[in-house]
């Protein structure tokens, strides 16, 4: 059976270059990064130059890049650990998020909450961007963290990074700011002096790098407290003995970022084939979030009368793997938080499916995908309760 995979906000596959680079570090190049001798020794150099290569990436110094087991682990770290530094100095910190963010950010904010420290959640318009002017008027005198995720993992919306960052910086206390870049590194600036961040996610499973292997990026002169207390690895930042050959694997999955954007037009144009086709062939579909400001491959889109569910596991029959919302959230029978968000009905939201396209995906795949969608579609109207 033909197999198209368009779920690439879930995960990427493996590069084979990125597959050969690591291969050593799970072979003979076995060293401990923390041992003295020559085999500790090559498995240091290895996370160094993966430090550099990170570092390029970032426009930053690569001691300011921390190497963690996930990208969940380091939106964590980030904000558990702004916090957690606040507190230590006797403050009663507030900190402000948005309710599209991802359940890395979403879960330690929730978490905090329920400790007692104070939250801001902001809304988003129903283009899915969040207004800067929002983040102003909830500013308090105790704000000392704001965690804004650069693109959305379903909708694929960009966020006004840079221009909250200058906002931000205009305040007279110290407020540290936070990104999630995971979705957007593929496609967006991630140059750090830019976007005016002072911490910054990336994951390399969803750059053609390995799983269990995240990045966050910490500003000189920024205090955090660790999470993990051990054999200071990381700058003391991250203890446990580094995972040599993902780290590899990240470094150059984010070297090879700038080939991918070679690659962007023609994911762009396939994804707009994919969203103009739809809208125009099936009818009662709806494109959710903005379609100017949002990721190259992203289509995230409402079928009235069928169920997002059935949608995938229908597609899935056909060698189709598409996603409803994020995979983390999957098999939750509650709607996604962001598309709710976005001021959707129940209905709609559970109606809606994301297609996520990859450097891989080709002209034949869209056709393919446009070929057996309408008559999924039919044929679940017919059956579903809900017209
Ligand atoms: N943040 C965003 C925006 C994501 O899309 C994901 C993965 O779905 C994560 C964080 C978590 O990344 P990881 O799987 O590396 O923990």
């Amino acid at each position: 059976m033909k197999k198209v995979y368009l779920d690439y906000a879930a995960t990427t596959p493996l590069d084979s270059e990125i597959k050969k680079a690591m291969l050593p570090y799970m072979d003979k190049e076995f060293g401990n990064a923390s041992s003295l001798h020559s085999f500790g020794r090559m498995a240091k150099e290895a996370i160094e130059k993966a430090r550099q290569q990170v570092a390029v990436f970032l426009n930053c110094r690569p001691d300011e890049i921390i190497f963690c087991g996930s990208a969940t682990e380091a939106d964590n770290l980030a904000i558990l650990g702004a916090v957690k530094i606040a507190q230590k100095k006797g403050l009663k910190p507030h900190i402000i998020t948005t309710a599209i963010e991802h359940s890395a950010v979403l879960e330690p904010f929730g978490q905090l909450e329920k400790e007692g420290v104070e939250v801001s959640y902001l809304s988003v318009g129903p283009e899915g961007i969040v207004r800067v002017g929002d983040i102003e008027k909830v500013l308090k005198p105790n704000t000392v963290l704001v965690s804004v995720m650069y693109a959305n993992n379903e909708i694929g919306t960009i966020q006004p990074i840079a221009e909250i960052g200058t906002l931000l910086k205009k305040q007279s206390q110290k407020i540290i700011f936070h990104t999630d870049a995971v979705q957007a590194a593929n496609y967006l600036g991630c140059d750090v002096q830019k976007l005016q961040v002072d911490l910054l996610t990336l994951s390399g499973h969803k750059i053609y790098g390995p799983k269990g292997a995240g990045v966050l990026f910490i500003r000189k002169g920024i205090a955090i407290e660790p999470m993990i207390y051990g054999g200071h690895q990381e700058n003391g930042y991250r203890s446990g003995t580094e995972n040599v050959a993902g780290v590899v694997g990240l470094g150059e999955a984010v070297g090879q970022i700038q080939k991918t954007k070679n690659e962007i037009q023609n994911i762009k144009r396939l994804r707009d084939e994919l969203i103009s086709n739809i809208l125009q062939n099936i009818s009662k579909t709806s494109l959710n979030g903005s379609r100017e400001q949002r990721l190259p491959n992203n289509a995230n889109i409402s079928f009235a009368g069928a169920e997002g569910e059935s949608i995938l596991m229908a597609l899935d029959q056909e060698g189709i793997a598409v996603s409803t919302g994020s995979a983390c959230a999957s098999g939750s029978l509650e709607p996604s938080h962001v598309l709710m968000a976005l001021g959707l009905s129940p209905e709609k939201a559970h109606g809606s499916v994301r297609f996520t396209l990859g450097k891989y995906t080709t002209e034949q795949e869209i056709a393919y995908v446009l070929k057996v969608l309408p008559k999924v579609i039919e044929r679940l109207r017919g059956i579903s309760p809900v017209k």
